[in-house]
């Protein structure tokens, strides 16, 4: 049986279901490192200098928080040649090409590279293969500003794949391949591609434990370990999400019965019964989640399905460290990335 993906027709407003009877609550789910660091960088810059702070494409991919920086008056651009010379510019998580870390440095007088670290060992890797002589077997999503960036430290020997048919149709390389993917993939789909570019190349390189980051992999293995047991499952995040969308094909890879795809709680359908399912993609703020737990109102509660615990830190970009009094960059690591926003955010409210 086909799984029903609610697109996310929105209601008016958030409406209860009263046929919910229990909620699964995957844990981990939502904000991780990588999106914490992010957030956080852009948020301090925000603090730190006069504005405008300029940002190089979504900070993270979603919309709440890129809001939530718009009305601080941070200006998201998706061609860096739009930032004034002299203006300060946050690089997005997502990582970007070397020509647009190299003009951002030489227009801007601060460049804060946000960077998710697990992106920057995947450029890395493009980096030392190619100069290797490898010819690159890149698997990703054609468009994702993740893979534009990785593809562009060797465009000339990454070739992207997103299928295991698109192998086929690779040209012989003719010298040693290696087999790189986007950090933020299905695991099911990495799997086929794998296998796809094994059958055709056998020996291949590739990193021991892959490119997915453990955050993908962890939230995919709680949707995994609660979708036997629900009538449906809650995905929120963006449609630009990556990982969020890997989300959604596995709980179709599951079997789930019904599928809801949201952003926020207003696109919750107000016919949910049974016991429901709710997952976030890692850039969602948790805030998001307690809506929707909210509107759902569960008559026997919430119960968290926890697979792993996450404490993953990672620190501020170099180009801002150094630029941040010891007492800010001490609070860090103890400061949360909706503890920021919030903070931003009632900073906007305060300001006349
Ligand atoms: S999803 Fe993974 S690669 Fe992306 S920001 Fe988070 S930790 Fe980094």
């Amino acid at each position: 049986m086909s799984a029903v993906v609610d697109t996310g027709t929105p209601a008016a407003a958030p409406v209860a279901s009263p046929g919910v009877t229990r909620v699964l609550l995957a844990d981990p789910r939502g904000f991780c490192a990588g999106v914490e660091m992010a957030i956080k960088a852009l948020a301090w810059l925000v603090e730190l200098v006069e504005p405008p702070v300029y940002c190089y494409h979504e900070i993270v991919h979603n919309r709440a928080v890129v809001e939530v920086f718009e009305r601080a008056g941070v200006v998201f651009v998706d061609d860096i040649a739009e930032v004034p010379a002299g203006a300060a510019v946050v690089l997005s998580a997502h990582g970007s090409a070397p020509e647009v870390v190299a003009e951002a440095t030489a227009r801007a007088s601060v460049v804060v590279n946000a960077v998710c670290p697990l992106v920057a060992k995947v450029h890395h890797e493009v980096k030392v293969r190619a100069g290797h002589g490898y010819q690159i077997v890149y698997v990703g999503h054609s468009g994702h500003d993740e893979a534009i960036g990785t593809m562009a430290v060797a465009p000339d020997a990454v070739h992207l794949v997103e299928h295991p048919a698109d192998v086929a149709a690779l040209d012989e390389p003719g010298v040693p391949v290696a087999l790189l993917s986007q950090t933020t993939l299905g695991m099911g789909e990495w799997a086929d591609v794998r296998a796809a570019v094994l059958d055709r190349f056998g020996d291949v390189w590739t990193p021991g434990r892959g490119d997915l980051c453990f955050a993908t992999t962890n939230r995919q293995g709680a949707l995994r370990a609660l979708a036997d047991r629900v009538d449906a499952v809650i995905v929120i995040g963006s449609q630009s999400s990556s990982n969020t969308n890997a989300l959604e094909r596995l709980a179709r890879e599951c079997g789930v019965a019904r599928i809801v795809r949201i952003e926020t709680a207003d696109d919750l359908p107000a016919d949910l019964t049974g016991v429901v399912g709710v997952t976030a993609g890692a850039s969602v703020p948790e805030q998001l989640v307690d809506d929707v737990l909210n509107v759902l109102d569960p008559a026997d509660g919430v119960e968290a399905v926890r697979v792993t615990d996450e404490d993953e830190y990672f620190p501020l970009p170099a180009g801002l460290r150094s630029r941040l009094p010891a007492d800010v960059l001490a609070a860090d690591r103890h400061t949360s990335a909706s503890d920021a926003l919030a903070r931003l955010a009632s900073r906007v409210a305060a300001t006349p």
